[in-house]
């Protein structure tokens, strides 16, 4: 097992490996980032029976696929698992399957690996699954199909009916200082209020909602246990100081220009600091009115309206490891991937403390009066997308990000050839103040808006197209 190259995330990867140990099969970890050759030679050589891949990524998407292609060039007959948070049973069939002739198998969780492994290793029972796991891919690949034939309109009608929103009432807020300011050693204990538990549990594959879940007939006593073993390892951490926790962040006068965020040195807004190319949705849902892109909710430039960007990237990754170490060298997987899991949640909280900081110091959050579950709900305004999520899928924005904020000496936060943030316990991202800026997802793109893409950010279509794979409409080959 190994998440691949580029990638740094492996909770998941993780308690695959304890619960398969638990049932006897001996695993081979070989942890995270790691090249497609050590994973193939390793399994040559260990005489492996399995190959499973993880990953959290959307580039790590890509790297699966050229693992795949890999072993049916080296002629491997293993199956090959696939697994982690952005992976799906689709991807796993329309891009990766037809790589190989060898079983590929998506694994939704670790529960279903067990299952899955135990029939994969029983000659009597392989055939079966491998029969109706690609039975089950021909059906993806027709659905997918299906979704390609989706009704997209061109790039140059959705920038028509892009969103436009009122710039003079409210007036965009104007922030208390422009440019970066970095936070060293925030103290743990400020910030674990803000934690949100529920995803705590999903991480350890139990669904339901902090509190509610200690109720649940089945899950509740586990997540109980889950819970206080938590708390126990996190007051260890604070009384130690063993995990510490930086901050970067800053606000910048920004306006748009066409689809691109531009972002100026100073507020005579005379020379640009940095461009930030945004992506156009373009797929006519029923009842679909406009099509929206990050860059619309900025200002554009000719209303000549002073309006500002926020941005930030937050740690709670240092010291981590050492912890991680230290309990793996006393063969305590369980709070190995504990201290993980806690170091996450702490990432998150610190991002939500922050954001709440950064309303109050933009001005319209002076007064915001918001309880716990209403800041976890998100009930503020603005919000604050994440490079590689549905409203920014473009992983490589955060290289543009980096040259904002410098969150490698701010913060000791670097980026992977894939854009992963490592330590993994990092959050980072971009504030956007007005009051009707929502999430949305851009979802599938067509190759006009791409090439018009490439040549904003003045790179070229392939790669663009490389880092896009999961959004294009339509097939670069
Ligand atoms: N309370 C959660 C917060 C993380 S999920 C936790 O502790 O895990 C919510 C965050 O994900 C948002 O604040 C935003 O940064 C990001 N996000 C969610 N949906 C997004 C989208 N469509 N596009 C970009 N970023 C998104």
């Amino acid at each position: 097992m190994a998440t691949v190259k580029g990638d740094v995330h492996d909770i998941g990867k993780n308690i695959v490996g304890v619960v398969l140990a638990c049932n006897d099969f001996e695993i081979h970890d070989l942890g995270v980032m790691v090249p497609c050759d050590v994973i193939l030679k390793e399994a040559r050589e260990r005489k492996v029976d399995v190959i499973g891949l993880s990953g959290l990524i959307t580039p790590s998407l890509d790297e699966m696929v050229h693992v795949a292609r890999e072993m049916e060039r080296s002629g491997f007959e293993l199956p090959l698992l696939i697994g982690g948070a952005t992976t799906s049973s689709k991807h796993t069939a329309v891009k990766i399957a037809p790589q190989y002739h060898g079983p590929v198998v998506h694994v939704k969780d670790a529960s279903k690996s067990v299952g899955v492994v135990e029939r994969l290793s029983r000659p009597e029972s392989r055939g079966d699954l491998d029969q109706a796991n690609r039975a089950q891919q021909e059906k993806e690949r027709a659905s997918f199909r299906q979704r390609l034939e989706r009704k997209l309109v061109p790039y140059a009608e959705a920038f028509r009916r892009r969103l436009v929103l009122d710039w003079s009432n409210p007036a965009p807020a104007v922030p208390s200082f422009l440019g970066t300011r970095s936070l060293r050693s925030i103290p743990l204990a400020e910030i674990v209020p803000y934690i949100d538990w529920s995803p705590f549990f999903m991480s350890w594959e139990l669904k339901g909602k902090y509190p509610r879940i200690f109720d649940d007939p089945e899950r509740g006593a586990r997540a109980k246990e889950l819970f206080d073993d938590a708390r126990k390892l996190l007051d260890r951490i604070l009384a130690e100081k063993a995990i510490e926790a930086h901050a970067v962040y800053g606000f910048f006068p920004a306006w748009t220009e066409g689809d691109d965020i531009v972002l100026y040195e100073d507020e005579s807004r005379q020379s640009e600091r940095l461009r930030l190319p945004t992506l156009r949705q373009q797929w006519e849902r029923e009842g679909q009115k406009s099509f929206r892109s990050l860059a619309d909710y900025v200002a554009p430039r000719e209303t000549g309206i002073p309006d500002y960007l926020g941005a930030f990237a937050v740690t709670a990754g240092h010291g981590v490891d050492r912890l991680v170490a230290e309990f793996e060298s006393d063969h305590d997987d369980y709070n190995a991937i504990m201290a993980k899991a806690l170091a996450d949640r702490l990432a998150e909280a610190l991002a939500e403390m922050l954001h709440r900081r950064a309303r109050q110091e933009w001005g319209y959050g002076a007064d915001e009066s918001l309880s716990h579950d209403e800041l976890i709900e998100e009930k503020y305004r603005g919000i604050r997308p994440a490079s590689g999520y549905p409203t920014s899928p473009d992983h490589t924005e955060k290289r543009a990000l980096w040259r904002l904020l410098d969150p490698e000496h701010a913060a000791g936060i670097t980026l992977t050839e894939s854009f992963a943030m490592h330590p993994g316990a990092s959050v980072s991202g971009l504030y956007f103040s007005h009051p009707q800026a929502r999430y949305f997802a851009v979802d599938m793109i067509t190759r006009d808006q791409v090439e018009n893409y490439a040549s904003r950010k003045g790179m070229p279509i392939a790669e663009i197209e490389r880092w896009l794979a999961p959004n294009l409409a339509y097939d670069p080959e």
